[in-house]
């Protein structure tokens, strides 16, 4: 059983899909692991850690692949990257697979299994496999921090000799995995926090933070949330009335952290061009739906965007990334998990029950075809 790890060929993706401490428990299995020089560099990991741990090391990813039964990606392979993936491997990566039917029709052709990590069940049994969390835990955490490196002020209130800093006011727009840890991490550095989600369950969660819910908590919020737990696209009427309140809330805010996704769709619009106008110079928003379509008007993939008022719109791209280590260190072990379900661990052969759950809900292509019912093109 080989399992490949390459390295990312994507400039702007760090993170590696397997550490020492997966490698080890991998080759427990029965795997030999084989990684390609240099994978792990960007999340602070050497070839000769992997060595360590039991892994070979192969000059290039072509040559790391040779003869894999399992690769461990963190993107989805390109058509050039594909070339050398053996015919019938098992590819875990995170897909991205919405509104991508061409790159998917490619992964198929290539004759690999690929598997979209992100449509991991959200139940109990597959939570240490769920990447969606890992990363937008590290997310939030980061566009915090990233937040108050831009910010020209101090987060927590502090009084001196020389006279009194008053704390930030923060607010979260978004309160899933990723806003509940911008709260967390922004009360940690002493900010004043709000925040704001369209599903009534996160209510409890920001206040058990200690930071403040506000909503428009009509009858349409109380059913917003899909029995998956992820939110539903309101209607206009709701969207209206929601924007009215975030209008008033929001220019009294000095730092904006929007998180807001509906899963396959385009992010909602949440914060407009008029609502960046009315802060004050010197604010700062973060918008980690930004890949998505973004929830602030203006921001711009990749950049920090200064408008004319002196407010400061960042929109990194990869935020998890730029927590590398610790996004590897967690992706892999969701990467792990789930490979242990593909395994037969008495024989410690590679033996994926196709009708186990997790596998129906993750498998996206198989023996040349798109299998995933999301996303078979319609006919007729
Ligand atoms: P997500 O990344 O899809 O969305 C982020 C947040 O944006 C969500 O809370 C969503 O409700 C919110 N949102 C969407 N539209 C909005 C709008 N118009 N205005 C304001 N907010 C809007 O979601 P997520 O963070 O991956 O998770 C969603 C929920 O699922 C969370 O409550 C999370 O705790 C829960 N969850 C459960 C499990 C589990 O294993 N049971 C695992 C992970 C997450």
């Amino acid at each position: 059983m080989g399992i490949a790890v390459p390295k990312e060929v994507d400039p702007g993706e760090p993170r590696v899909g397997a550490t020492p401490d997966t490698v080890k428990k991998l080759i427990a299995l029965g795997a030999s692991v084989t990684v390609a020089a240099g994978a792990g560099l960007a999340s602070g990991i050497t070839d000769a850690d992997y060595r360590e741990a039991g892994a070979a090391i192969a000059p290039s990813n072509t040559e790391a692949l040779q003869g894999a039964a399992i690769v461990l990606k963190v993107r989805r392979p390109a058509a050039e990257e594909l070339v050398a993936y053996p015919a019938g491997a098992l590819v875990l990566a995170i897909m991205d697979p919405y509104g991508q039917q061409e790159a998917l029709e490619v992964v198929a052709r290539a004759g690999v299994a690929a598997f979209a990590m992100e449509l991991m069940p959200r139940i109990t049994r597959a939570q240490v496999m769920d990447v969606l969390s890992s990363q937008a835990n590290l997310a939030g955490y980061r566009a915090v921090v990233d937040a108050a490196a831009e910010f020209g002020r101090a987060f927590p209130m502090m009084m001196t000799a020389a006279g009194t800093v008053p704390a930030a006011k923060v607010f979260v727009m978004g309160a899933g995995v990723a806003g509940l840890q911008a709260i967390a991490t922004a009360r940690r550095l002493g900010a004043i926090v709000t925040a704001t989600d369209v599903r009534p369950a996160a209510k409890e969660q920001v206040a058990s933070l200690g930071a403040k819910f506000v909503a428009v908590e009509d009858e349409e919020f109380r059913q917003a949330e899909t029995a998956a737990g992820y939110a539903k696209p309101m209607s206009a009427e709701y969207q209206a009335k929601q924007a009215a309140l975030v209008a008033e809330h929001i220019r009294k805010q000095d730092v904006v952290i929007t998180t807001a996704l509906i899963p396959g769709r385009p992010a909602p619009h949440l914060v407009s061009s008029a609502m960046v106008e009315s802060l004050k110079p010197g604010s700062v928003l973060v918008d980690l739906a930004v890949e998505r379509g973004g929830n602030v008007e203006g921001a711009r993939a990749g950049e920090v965007v200064t408008t004319a008022n002196g407010v400061k719109i960042i929109g990194y791209l990869n935020v998890p990334g730029r927590l590398a280590a610790s996004a590897s260190s967690l992706y892999a072990r969701n990467l792990l998990a789930f490979v242990e379900t593909l395994v037969d661990k008495k024989e410690k052969v590679l033996a994926p029950n196709w009708e186990d759950e997790l596998v129906k809900a993750t498998l996206l292509t198989r023996d040349g075809a798109i299998v995933h019912p999301m996303f078979q093109l319609q006919v007729g």
